[in-house]
């Protein structure tokens, strides 16, 4: 079965090697801070929204399967599921109209696909099918936002998914809420324990709510779906022949696109 996500796309279109480290031989890497933050605050908000009753939400429980050893960093994720309290307060969030961790799964270009939306508002007495994507982030760009969201490719999967997917005679538009969840960037003072810094790290979401929550509603028609499909095609084309030839070169102008390639070290020992 050939199976194929926009991140391991990404992967494959920025290095064929990376792509083979990482999808075929299944290497993988520590995760980052940031990726960790986000998946547990994730977590924390569904979980609360699945189930109004369950408010003994353990974090603990949640932070188990990572190996955590920053203390401020584990200070910082232990607010997380009183934050995704303000947040689902901050947006009136109805919480029995929605499903959580959406399911996407079907057939495109000649590859599997599949993955999870955040979450989907498909209730037939609204009068749109609603997308909805939560993102961590550290600085909040409108402006920037805004230019970059038509290009995403994981949300033109989702729109192309979903609209494929509607029930017959449902004429009913698929809007896209994007909600940003922006990470106050504070650092330890000095002396400080990782309580009293979680705790105040808690506290600068508190009373700054209104500059650290924010929404951003766009239609499907915002987005570039067409020109998303063509170059989803173009890239499975060219990764179903590099599959065919086993041959997954390296792209050593990739290695320090940003940081140092997190493969580097595999990849160089393997010649
Ligand atoms: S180190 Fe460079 S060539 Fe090797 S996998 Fe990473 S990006 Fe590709």
């Amino acid at each position: 079965m050939k199976i194929v996500s926009n991140s391991s796309l990404n992967c494959f279109c920025t290095c064929a090697r990376k792509y083979k480290i990482r999808y075929i031989d299944k290497i993988e890497t520590e995760k980052s801070e940031s990726l960790i933050f986000g998946d547990i605050f994730g977590k924390c908000i569904n979980y609360i929204l699945s189930d109004t009753e369950r408010v003994d939400l353990k974090v603990e429980l949640l932070i188990k399967d990572y190996d955590l050893k920053n203390e401020f960093f584990v200070a910082k994720v232990k607010q997380l599921p009183k934050i995704a309290k303000l947040w689902i307060d901050f947006f009136s969030i109805n919480r029995y109209t929605y499903n959580f961790e959406y399911k996407i799964y079907g057939k495109i270009f000649g590859f599997d696909y599949s993955g999870y939306i955040d979450a989907l508002e498909d209730d037939l007495s609204l009068d749109c099918i609603s997308i909805v994507e939560n993102k961590t982030i550290s600085k909040f760009d409108e402006e920037d936002i805004l230019q970059k969201l038509p290009y995403d490719k994981q949300l033109c999967l989702y729109i192309v998914d979903v609209t494929t997917k509607k029930r017959e005679n449902d004429n009913r538009p698929i809007k896209i809420n994007y909600r940003n969840f922006i990470k106050p960037m504070i650092k330890p003072l000095k002396n400080e324990s990782p309580s009293i810094f979680g705790h105040r790290f808690y506290e600068t979401i508190d009373t700054d709510i209104l500059t650290y929550f924010n929404e951003i509603s766009k239609p499907v028609i915002f987005f570039r779906i067409d020109e998303f499909l063509d170059e989803f095609k173009e890239s499975c084309t060219l990764l179903e022949k590099q599959l065919e030839l086993n041959m997954f070169p390296k792209n050593s102008s990739a290695c320090n696109i940003y940081n140092k390639c997190e493969y580097f070290d595999i990849c160089y020992k393997k010649g």
